[in-house]
């Protein structure tokens, strides 16, 4: 581990400050990811500015009916918070199925959002990794794509985005608030991870210096019913292999008046699955045209050697969610607040 200096910032202003002032500085929450990327060096600060104790852990409701959640509030604490359970339950299912317990407890809602890829090649120091090392190459290209995108890859990366909070907050339309020393500023999560093109090494589009200060979730509609379900080798404590969060609101005879589907660990950025949602719009919620719409998605796909298989499971798993929200519609299913190790 590289050295670096440390600092602890009692306030927002003076934490965007001391990053802004260091070429090299990074923000430090709950260092879950960020501590094994030092431990690698993989990330080499000169300076640690710590945010975790700011005033940022706090969950409230927005006038407009809708939800701020604090950029430190730990992932458990957001599962199990009602509100969250009740009105959005997609994302309290998402982050329940996410790393372990222990995890939960100290990653934060803005460092789950800017956690990085867990390609094996990027974690891996004696490999080429255009991400980790701009221009040295891309190791997955011939190697392990187990868990690599099957849309919006580049010719210097195929790496997936890892989150599964992040997907859910995508289907319900979330923003991101950003502070800086300019001031404040909104972004749609929608854009705040990019497609990795010919800078792989960016994982996003914050500045230097701009700190989340909060997610903003629009206010859930009463009728819409929301879930997310996660694919993976093993039952908890895995990264998935596809995931898809959904909402869908349905009227009386059957016609899907609002849907939204996002799909994880398939591109560099949670993949938002825009042709499906325009397929289904207005349509009558049906096996069938559940699948034509997963196929008009998946059109899009371009998977590798090593990964063809998520082609039809991505397509199996919106199927399934799908029919889940819209087969057997009564009480919303609200999540367990003492479940620990995922749902699916
Ligand atoms: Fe690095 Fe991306 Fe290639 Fe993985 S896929 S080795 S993260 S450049």
């Amino acid at each position: 581990m590289r050295p670096f200096d440390y600092v602890r910032a009692e306030t927002v202003d003076e934490a965007v400050a001391a990053v802004a002032a260091a070429p090299h500085a990074m923000f430090l929450g709950g260092g879950t990811n960020l501590v094994d990327h030092l431990r690698l060096g993989i990330a080499g600060p000169d300076l640690l500015v710590d945010v975790s104790r700011l005033p940022l852990a706090v969950v409230e409701d927005l006038p407009d009916g809708g939800l701020r959640i604090g950029a430190a509030v730990r992932n458990s604490d957001l599962a199990a918070d009602e509100r969250v359970r009740r009105r959005y339950p997609a994302l309290s299912r998402a982050l329940l199925s996410g790393a372990s317990g222990q995890l939960r407890n100290l990653a934060t809602t803005a460092g789950n959002l800017l956690q990085r890829t867990r390609c094996v090649y990027f974690q891996d120091v004696t490999t080429a990794c255009n991400k980790r090392e701009p221009g040295s190459g891309c190791s997955a290209l011939e190697g392990y794509q187990r868990y690599h995108a099957i849309f919006g890859a580049s010719a210097d990366c195929v790496a997936v985005h890892p989150s599964d909070m992040a997907v859910a907050m995508l289907c319900l339309d979330a923003t991101v608030r950003v502070h800086s020393r300019v001031g404040d500023r909104s972004i749609p999560l929608a854009e705040l991870h990019r497609l990795p093109g010919d800078e792989p090494d960016r994982d996003n589009v914050l500045r230097h210096g701009e700190l989340i200060t909060a997610v903003d979730l629009p206010p859930s509609r009463p009728t819409a019913r929301s879930t997310y379900r996660k694919v993976r080798d093993r039952a908890s404590f895995a990264f998935a292999l596809v995931s898809v969060a959904a909402s869908v609101d349905l009227d009386g005879d059957n016609t899907i008046n609002d849907v939204r589907i996002a799909c994880g660990a398939v591109a560099h950025k949670p993949w938002r699955a825009h042709r499906a949602e325009d397929l289904l719009h207005g349509a009558t919620a049906s096996a069938e045209g559940f699948r034509q719409a997963a196929d008009a998605e998946l059109e899009a796909a371009k998977p590798l050697e090593g990964n063809a298989f998520k082609v039809p499971m991505l397509r199996n798993t919106m199927v399934r969610v799908l029919l889940d929200l819209t087969e057997d519609v009564g009480p919303r299913d609200i999540p367990s607040a003492d479940h620990h190790e995922g749902d699916r």
